[in-house]
């Protein structure tokens, strides 16, 4: 199946055993990350075993792509949702009742009606695939109330087997998905968290929109990707800063009408090097492979969230960034909003507990990728050699006598005059800046006036939020002013020392994608497309026509393009050359459906 149907060589680290475990009719619960390759755990199966398989899968504005993607493959698909009109909708439960599909998508509420239930009753059914399982976790970041139901599955069928799957597994979302799905007597395949094709940067935020620009310039000319923002407004005024520069970007977010944000996200799908901007709304389900980048603009709620946003990058495994530009401004702000949420003090403590691991992953002096696999319970075998501390190892210097002046300015404020500032003000009286607003409290008076000269503004702007990070200093209230913490003291009274890192001077680490060891070519290389990288001339030249081919028949029968062929599948094309179709059919993704469909046409295209 793997080899003909989806044209694949070999299975990818755990879903062998997955499938063979499914195959044979047991339960699985499957942690694996985002490009791991879990679909695969669940349509093999449910190609080989008798019956349907049906997959309960919360992204109904992306069931057709993925039906659209299996019939590519020659696989019987289909779904059921509330977009389809009735007609429709009987034509395709005919077809299952009559055993003539391989795999059914349903929405998890259509599984509360009772026709439903009594639909699935006549067919049969190979398999449950309960996909982004994480919905059933309560406290997670997208729960689903409807994924509750799920429980149901069993009991009324209990003979049928289940495989769950998600890429989101801290211990404790993988606790609570095994309770709520009565998982605890099934399998559970825990994959490496690992991306190593990702490299992760986390820079110090300056002037964003231009730091992205010219990641984008320098970088990533002519990719795919995503740009995540906190809120509406910056999301729509960055995409018209980026199309005011020449890229081709789209806005998503909740806010927009619903037909322009279908419009939208289809359009990403479906056409080459589109970068949508986009907040957290966006990107569940999205199994573009060839993204190339994540960036963020702000900083994201928790390790959990960055992970699965910056997992979207690089799926077909060929190297991809994750980029984050965060700084003073973000922490601020999301304490704020933590502290004027709704919910119960129990509620705004997890939240704060999330923001404080991003928090530490951001200011970390040690691998990134490290840290992040040790967020999710996993060790790594030492530095990646692939992230922007492995690439650039930060410096750090004692900063106890800089945090020294910071708390004492906060303390003094508080003390002598009852007054509470935010950091912008501390930093001008560190600096000694007759500012009005320095002037109108009388604070030129202050002993700690003009003491910090040795640190330039941005240099103080990392000081304090290095301190706020490592909840040396807190911030309060509506406009985000600094107060001391109870473990400000320590630093006070010189009974602690504070280590802190330097950001480094230059943004920009060589890339060295591990294992791969071949040098750019010299000249434009570094415009060309990641996915062009390193092949020859030649090679280049006749990926574009392939890319440009692929283009027309992605228009032309309105599908994405990477349901045509991935960029990876075409680059194979382009390097390898292949005369004849039997050549072709032996290239990875080339399987039996495609290479009877498009396979002369791709000869043609390599023969010129
Ligand atoms: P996930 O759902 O875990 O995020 P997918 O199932 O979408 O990942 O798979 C990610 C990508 O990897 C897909 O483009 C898929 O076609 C490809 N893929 C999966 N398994 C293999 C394999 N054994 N060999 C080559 N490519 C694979
Ligand atoms: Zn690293």
């Amino acid at each position: 199946m793997l080899r003909r149907v989806f044209g694949y060589e070999s299975f990818r680290a755990g879903q062998a055993e997955i499938i063979e475990h499914v195959i044979g009719g047991g339960d699985a619960l499957v942690l694996m990350p985002t490009g791991g390759g879990k679909s695969l755990c669940y349509q093999i199966p449910a190609l080989v075993r008798p019956g349907t398989g049906v997959v309960v899968s919360p992204l109904i504005a992306l069931m057709q792509d993925q039906v659209d993607a299996l019939r590519a493959l020659g696989v019987r698909a289909d779904f059921i949702n509330s977009t389809q009109d009735p007609d429709q909708r009987r034509t395709v439960e005919a077809l299952f009742v009559a055993g003539e599909l391989d795999l059914l998508y349903l929405a998890p509420e259509r599984l509360r009606l009772p026709a439903t239930r009594e639909l699935l009753d006549r067919g049969k059914i190979s398999l449950f695939a309960i996909d982004e399982a994480h919905c059933v976790a309560q406290w997670g970041h997208d729960f689903r109330p409807d994924y509750l139901e799920l429980s149901m599955l069993r009991e009324r069928w209990p003979e049928v087997p289940r495989v769950a799957l998600t890429a989101t597994a801290t211990p404790a979302t993988h606790k609570e998905i095994t309770e709520r799905l009565g998982l605890a007597d099934a399998r559970h395949f825990v994959a490496s968290f690992d991306r190593p094709n990702i490299q992760y940067r986390i820079v110090p935020k300056k002037d964003p929109r231009r730091q992205l620009l010219e990641l984008l310039r320098t970088e990533h000319a002519g990719d795919a990707g995503i740009v995540y923002c906190l809120s509406r407004s910056s999301v729509e005024q960055t995409a018209q800063f980026l199309v005011a520069n020449g890229i081709t970007a789209l806005p998503y977010h909740a806010g927009l009408d619903p037909a322009v944000r279908a419009e939208n996200q289809a359009r990403f799908l479906r056409e080459d090097g589109l970068v949508m901007v986009a907040t957290i709304a966006f990107g569940m389900g999205i199994d573009k492979p060839d993204v190339r980048f994540v960036a963020h603009l702000d900083l994201p709620k928790s390790v959990e969230g960055y992970y699965q946003e910056t997992g979207r990058a690089g799926r077909d495994g060929l190297s991809s960034t994750a980029w984050l530009a965060y700084g003073l401004q973000d922490v601020v702000q999301l304490r704020k909003m933590i502290d004027t949420s709704p919910g119960d003090v129990a509620h705004r403590r997890r939240q704060t507990s999330h923001l404080d691991a991003m928090l530490a992953l951001c200011e970390s002096v040690e691998c990134r990728r490290a840290g992040l696999l040790a967020y999710f319970g996993q060790s790594s075998n030492g530095p990646c050699g692939n992230c922007d501390t492995c690439l650039q190892p930060p410096r750090t210097w004692d900063g106890t006598v800089a945090a020294q002046k910071v708390l004492s300015a906060v303390l003094r404020l508080a003390r002598e005059r009852r007054q509470k500032f935010g950091a912008g003000h501390i930093i001008d009286i560190l600096l000694g800046r007759s500012t009005p607003k320095v002037t109108q409290h009388q604070h030129q008076t202050l002993t700690v006036f003009g003491v910090g000269t040795e640190l330039n503004e941005s240099q103080w702007r990392a000081v304090i939020r290095q301190l706020l990070a490592q909840g040396l200093v807190a911030v309060e209230g509506e406009h985000g002013t600094l107060v001391l913490t109870d473990a400000s003291a320590d630093v006070l009274r010189g009974q602690r020392t504070v280590r802190l890192r330097h950001d480094p001077e230059r943004e920009r680490p060589a890339r060295q994608p591990r294992g791969a060891g071949r040098a750019q070519p010299a000249g434009d290389g570094a415009r060309r497309p990641v996915a062009a990288a390193d092949l020859s001339e030649e090679a280049a030249a006749l990926f574009e026509r392939l890319r440009a081919w692929r283009a027309g028949v992605a228009k032309e029968q309105g599908l994405p393009a990477y349901v045509i062929f991935h960029d990876s599948t075409l680059r194979e094309v382009a390097s390898r050359h292949p005369t004849t179709l039997a050549e072709l059919g032996t290239i990875s993704g080339v399987g039996e459906t495609k290479l009877n469909r498009y396979g002369e046409q791709v000869l043609a295209v390599v023969a010129g």
